[in-house]
């Protein structure tokens, strides 16, 4: 498959805060291919956001960077590290092979790992995320998993309160965030009667009760509309 340069796009559709991080295109190898994702925590000091974004990208002096692709912030939002093979997963064993690096997307997230408290919204950020990405590999939420599930006895993480101990638990959770409705193309009459629908809801009440994030998706769909607008009347003319 070679790197995920669908990575921001797909985590962006899913609704989610998406920064992506200088370079992340070419960071990491390009000898990837991604069916499988595990789920990391950071151990990094709780009180700050997302203390681990440049160790995750540049690694450490007894590791190279990339540490993983995708690294969730406490708030939840999520920073695009790297399209291709991160050093993540080390030694461990999975169905399908030994190689998680080369095998699996990887996800750091910020938590100290003895006992701070996940926040809800970084939990959700993360199935969301993590199940948008496993129906964007045609995986089930069954290849989401643990670091501690890939490496038992050399590695614990996730852990915390909010983690459930048994990955099938987890893997319920993501599973539940897949059973929406499936990505389905949008042709440009779709995108009409949505544009039919935002402008109607727009007249209604207006952008100010729209959150931040329902406020930039509208006015994205009001653009898109526009320019099939104006295709229209040119093709009319
Ligand atoms: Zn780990």
């Amino acid at each position: 498959m070679g790197r995920a340069l669908w990575l921001p796009h797909i985590l962006f559709e899913a609704g989610l805060v998406v920064h992506e991080v200088d370079g992340w295109q070419t960071r990491g190898s390009s000898t990837f291919d991604p069916r499988w994702q595990v789920f990391h925590h950071t151990a990094s000091y709780a009180g700050s956001d997302h203390p681990s974004l440049n160790i995750c990208t540049n690694g450490r002096s007894d590791l190279a960077g990339p540490l993983c692709n995708v690294l969730v912030a406490r708030n939840g939002d999520c920073y695009v590290v790297a399209s291709g093979r991160a050093n993540h997963a080390g030694t461990g064993r999975y169905p399908d092979g030994t190689t998680g690096n080369s095998l699996s997307i990887g996800w750091e997230c910020e938590n100290n790992g003895t006992g701070e408290p996940w926040p809800d919204a970084q939990l959700e950020a993360i199935a969301v995320g993590q199940a948008a990405v496993a129906r964007h590999l045609g995986q089930p939420a069954s290849s989401v998993i643990y670091h501690r599930t890939f490496a038992p006895g050399r590695k614990i993480d996730p852990a915390g309160p909010g983690i459930p101990q048994d990955v099938t638990v987890w893997q319920a959770r993501v599973a539940a965030t897949m059973t929406g409705e499936p990505d389905m193309p949008l042709n440009d009459a779709d995108l009409f009667t949505i544009g039919v629908i935002v402008k109607q809801c727009l007249a209604d009440t207006g952008l100010a009760t729209l959150s931040e994030k329902e406020k930039r998706r509208a006015q994205k769909l009001r653009a898109r509309l526009q320019r099939i607008e104006a295709e229209l009347d040119q093709a009319d003319a």
